[in-house]
């Protein structure tokens, strides 16, 4: 006989959109009102952009550390890198799950950045919270409920990624299920979606930053690696997201790109960081935003 463990009422769905024609309880705009998320003293949402910098995947301590190294001076303020990866094969490398998250922290540390790191499992959540200094939900997880669920009940701010072919409406729904829980630091993240192109990976569809920023008071970012898919097209992706008002990026970035274990295709150099961020903070200025590029690099 199959018995039904018994739902306790803070597992139970919240009344969400109850009494509430919309359904956007907590991602609507509030009167010109804009939410900032503070990644531990990182504020992403505010004048100064957001540039998460770091490998696809961490792939050993060493290979962490002087990436986070070359990512920092060259005027990144939080590091990247995934320790549970979502693969499209079971047979490609997973991460180095608990291990990576360790490297990843050491390395953050050492060099003066904030962690971002992916939670594949809501069994993890906990787990990834104790290194990360936020949590990203990848787009193959953007409506995985109870994954969204149990990062609402964390106190860690939320980087959720757009489904490969979710629509806004799904997209600000899934930020609902974080926030609904509890958890209000939600930063959106633009990544590309499935498109005509057979020569790209995925098409980035940067129409959602202007029209998100009319629809939620939250921030967003814009990832132009996985969004193209083709690292000689990331700086150009990178100009026109920040032209258009997104609050900050997330680039894959390797001191030897063909060296990635993943996405080494997507992946830029450190150098190519530091040379597009030089080049950023020029176009940043002119749509009255900053960028953490060190004084002496300008
Ligand atoms: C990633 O950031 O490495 C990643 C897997 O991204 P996405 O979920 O957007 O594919
Ligand atoms: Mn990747």
């Amino acid at each position: 006989m199959v018995t039904q463990k018994k739902i306790s009422s803070k597992e139970m769905a919240p009344a969400t959109g109850i009494g509430n024609r919309s359904g956007y309880l907590y991602t609507g705009h509030h009167r010109g009102f804009r939410t900032t998320v503070n990644i531990d003293g990182v504020k992403v949402g505010n004048k100064e952009l957001a540039i998460i910098a770091g490998p696809c995947s961490v792939e050993s301590a060493e290979q962490i550390s002087r990436i986070a190294r070359e990512v920092k001076a060259a005027g990144a303020n939080l590091l990247r890198g995934g320790a549970f990866k979502p693969r499209t094969s079971p047979y490609d490398f997973q991460g180095l799950g608990e291990m990576g998250l360790q490297y990843l922290r050491e390395a953050a540390d050492e060099a003066g950045l904030k962690v971002v790191t992916e939670v594949l499992d809501p069994r993890h959540v906990e787990l990834v919270a104790k290194y990360a200094d936020c949590l990203q939900i990848g787009s193959r997880n953007m409506q995985n409920y109870p994954l969204l669920r149990e990062v609402g009940r964390s106190n860690r701010p939320a980087l959720l990624k757009r489904g490969l072919s979710a629509t806004y409406e799904e997209f600000l729904l899934a930020a609902e299920y974080i926030m609904a829980e509890g958890n209000r630091q939600v930063i959106l993240c633009e990544r590309g979606i499935r498109g005509l192109s057979s020569e790209l990976r995925f098409t980035l569809d940067l129409n959602a930053v202007p029209y998100l920023k009319e629809r939620t008071h939250l921030p967003i970012i814009v990832d132009p690696s996985h969004g193209t898919g083709d690292a000689r097209l990331v700086p150009a992706m990178s100009r026109a997201a920040i032209a258009c008002g997104a609050d900050g990026l997330i680039i894959e970035t390797h001191y030897s790109p063909s060296e990635s274990v993943s996405d080494a295709r997507q992946t830029i150099s450190t150098d190519e960081l530091a040379s597009l961020l030089r080049e950023l903070s020029r176009i940043a200025a002119t749509v009255g935003r900053d960028i953490p590029v060190p004084e002496a690099e300008r």
